[in-house]
């Protein structure tokens, strides 16, 4: 008798323990296996995680037998299994929700059906075929199939169409059989033939002569600190080849899918099948489809977002995660894990080598090269690719300030340099990128009598106005309204439309340049799979002269005939509340900025600010890295942030605001007096007194939150713990919810 142990599929704490259960007679069940099992009165999936030969500590006449197995293949890896603990260790959350992301979402639940084609072949022997041709002599269409099927199996549906009858007549005399054929959905076309490989530069030589030994011993934590046009993806390539060579499998992250078309392209050229694309907008049959070439081994090169990360390839030779410095590798929701850091527990256990890489790395990834600077995560290696490809020089990047501007009068989208810029490569046959941090037509409106913003009733946010469908709009619930002709506040007819949105922006280009054609791309106009790419087309082949964006364009894009590109307003990032505004600031403005000159032509960058003095505004001038590194890194020693710190914070949401500014208050207390009680663990906490989140409503649930700074190396786990318990305290229609280190602090 053969016994189990499941993780079942109940997200819920009374049931986050394995349950026991027998195997069927003659099933044979690896562990990773999906299974049907009964649960009390119900029926839910589970995992096997472990096969044993006894019920353990279970008496034998109270085990259960499962069901079936949902896929006669283990879906999991054993390697993900102990990934699936270690990260529900890490984030805190249930082995199962960790489990959950290993598999495709639409797994579970049976909510995917494989696709399949019914099939025909011969069902006679080959030396009967000619017999059984003779016997179809009256029967012509009947012959014709039959010749059709002696070239090789055919689909069912290209033989009824010869005839129908003839189909049925064959199957029925046994001399045609029909068999039902998995089909996999293939999200990209095959693509067009290679280009020839370009020679690699030095610095590409010398990054790779450190990489590749590393490969082959299956080890290796690198940071890869390549300039924009540095020829970043050519090493990516050449090392995943190295890995395909030594009969193992590469996963590539890249941080957004309007980045994928590019990169998608250039590995599917160089990888052809045995590459597989995953992300959030194929559909949920095509994800699947990908997923089981990965699973088979089908596929050795994974290109992903974020989740890939957990992608089933087997012998794992190496991870590399493009644009390391994106925000979208942390999750935004429970469980809220790191890829970067999944990816090296992955690594680390499976043999694999760490490669991060950016034009502007992560303070938390550079810190790590900087020997005296010990992280708990362990140090990384430090590569750096100073030049771009073919002596090509970085662009010049001017900073315009705005106040001048405004004091000499002009109040348009363009400052002076801007606008002759774009006249000047317009008038030269170039394309323009224009780069804008925020979208719709113009961030909020308001009312230039009395001061005050349109805002959603529901959450404390402003609406954003769409000029082409003439609402207002929330970005947080959706709600919409149509503008008012007059201020709610104070009735005045004097509203007013602020800020300088990308419709704003193409508002702006039609006028100064008509005739100019324009597209626009950012999340109004890039819904659906081929969103992004469709638009990046029409750009890439000269059809557009220039490209209006929101942040997503300033990420790997690559542009040969782009040689100016304006960033219209910098500081639009730079006073949000939260202490990485000025690092996303610089890494914006640098990653822009390298969209230009990208080929022969010298780029030419212009960014436009209100305060151009900021050191994230300078240090991103210079494209100095390293010093916007020692400015920045000092601000967070002082100002007690990450990597010095990790942050945590409690939040309360609930429809009663009073109630929700008690349970805030009351959890300060709670913390404070275990701190106080720990005078060793209250010394390594700086703890802030409740107070509202910096938004303070949303979808009507007022928020409050108690911020929390854990010196990095102090014992944060207990603290950690103490949160996680107060998390678990029940208020009727009150959440809390812990966050570390989260993505997002509004
Ligand atoms: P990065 O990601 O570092 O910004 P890319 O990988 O996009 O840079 O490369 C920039 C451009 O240089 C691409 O068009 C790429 O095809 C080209 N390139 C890369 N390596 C070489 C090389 N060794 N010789 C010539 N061109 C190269
Ligand atoms: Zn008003
Ligand atoms: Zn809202």
């Amino acid at each position: 008798m053969t016994y189990c142990e499941v993780a079942v599929e109940i997200a819920h704490e009374s049931v986050s323990r394995l349950f026991t259960y027998r195997v069927p007679e003659g099933v044979a069940l690896a562990p990773g296996t999906r299974v049907l099992v009964p649960f009390g009165a119900r029926k839910v999936e589970g995992y096997v995680l472990r096969v044993k030969d006894g019920p353990g500590d279970v008496p034998a006449d109270k085990v259960r037998e499962v069901l079936r197995p949902l896929e006669e293949y283990p879906a999991l890896l054993p390697g993900l299994i102990d990934l699936a603990f270690w990260l529900a260790e890490e984030t805190r959350c249930l082995p199962v929700e960790a489990l959950r992301l290993m598999i495709p979402a639409q797994m579970r639940g049976g909510r995917v059906r494989v696709k399949a084609t019914q099939m025909a072949r011969l069902a006679v022997a080959p030396e009967a075929l000619d017999a059984a041709m003779d016997s179809q002599k009256r029967a012509p269409r009947r012959l014709r199939i039959l010749e059709a099927l002696a070239q090789g199996d055919q689909p069912a549906a290209r033989l009824r169409a010869i005839s129908a009858d003839g189909v049925t007549k064959l199957v029925s005399q046994g001399i045609v059989a029909l068999y039902g054929a998995e089909t996999l959905r293939r999200p990209y076309a095959p693509e067009a033939d290679a280009a020839p490989e370009p020679e690699l530069t030095e610095d590409q030589c010398r990054v790779l002569e450190e990489i590749l030994p590393a490969l082959q011993r299956g080890e290796g934590r690198f940071l890869l600190s390549g300039v924009t046009g540095s020829g970043k993806t050519e090493v990516y390539i050449r090392a995943v080849r190295e890995v395909l060579g030594m009969g193992r499998a590469a996963i590539v992250l890249v941080p957004e899918i309007a980045l994928t078309p590019q990169m998608v392209g250039w590995f599917r050229q160089r990888f052809g099948e045995s590459s597989a694309v995953l992300h959030s907008r194929l559909s949920a049959g095509e994800r699947y489809d990908e997923w089981r070439r990965i699973r088979r081994g089908e596929a050795r090169v994974v290109i992903g977002a974020r989740s890939a990360v957990f992608a089933p390839a087997e012998g794992l030779g190496i991870v590399i995660v493009d644009e390391e410095h994106e925000q979208t590798y942390l999750s935004d929701h429970h469980p809220r894990y790191d890829a970067r850091e999944v990816a090296q527990r992955r690594c680390a256990a499976e043999g694999a080598t760490l490669l991060l890489a950016s034009a502007t790395p992560s303070l938390k990834s550079f810190s790590r090269t900087v020997p005296t600077l010990r992280s708990s995560l362990g140090p990384l290696t430090l590569l750096e690719m100073p030049r771009r490809v073919l002596s090509r020089s970085l662009p010049d990047i001017e900073v315009v300030d705005m106040r001048g501007e405004l004091e000499r009068g002009n109040r348009s989208v363009f400052s002076r340099p801007l606008d002759t810029a774009l006249r000047e490569c317009f008038a030269r046959g170039e394309q323009a990128m224009l780069f804008i941090n925020r979208r719709g037509y113009s961030t909020f409106v308001s009312c230039r009598a009395c001061g005050k913003a349109l805002r959603c009733e529901s959450c404390d946010v402003s609406l954003t106005y769409h000029r082409h469908e003439d609402v207002m709009r929330c970005h947080y619930c959706g709600f919409e309204q149509k503008p008012p002709e007059t201020c709610p506040h104070c009735g005045s007819p004097a509203i007013r439309y602020f800020g300088a949105g990308t419709q704003k922006v193409e508002e702006a280009v039609r006028q100064r340049f008509p005739g100019v054609p324009a597209v626009r791309m950012d999340m109004d106009t890039t819904r659906g799979k081929d969103g992004h790419a469709k638009l990046l087309d029409t750009f890439r082949r000269g059809e557009a002269r220039v490209l209006i964006g929101t942040q997503m364009i300033a990420k790997g894009l690559d542009f040969p005939r782009v040689t100016l590109v304006g960033v219209v307003a910098a500081d639009a990032t730079l006073n949000l509340p939260d202490y990485r505004s000025p690092e996303r600031t610089f890494a914006l403005i640098v990653q822009v900025a390298g969209r230009a000159g990208r080929a022969e032509q010298k780029g030419r960058v212009i960014v436009q600010t209100y305060d151009p003095e900021h050191y994230a505004i300078a240090a991103a001038q210079r494209q100095d890295f390293r010093a916007f590194f020692h400015t920045e890194f000092e601000r967070r020693r002082r100002g007690l942030y990450p990597p010095f710190t990790r942050i945590a914070r409690l939040l309360v949401e609930g429809r009663d605001a009073k109630k929700v500014q008690g349970v805030a208050e009351a959890l300060y207390e709670e913390t404070d007096a275990f701190l106080s009680a720990n005078p060793r663990l209250k010394r390594q906490v700086v703890q802030m007194r409740a107070m509202e989140a910096p938004v303070k409503m949303i979808r009507g649930n007022a928020r409050w939150q108690v911020f929390l700074k854990l010196y990095a190396r102090g014992p944060t786990q207990a603290v950690l713990e103490k949160l996680d318990e107060c998390k678990l305290h029940v208020y009727d229609n009150v959440n809390i919810y812990v966050e570390v280190d989260p993505a997002n602090m509004m």
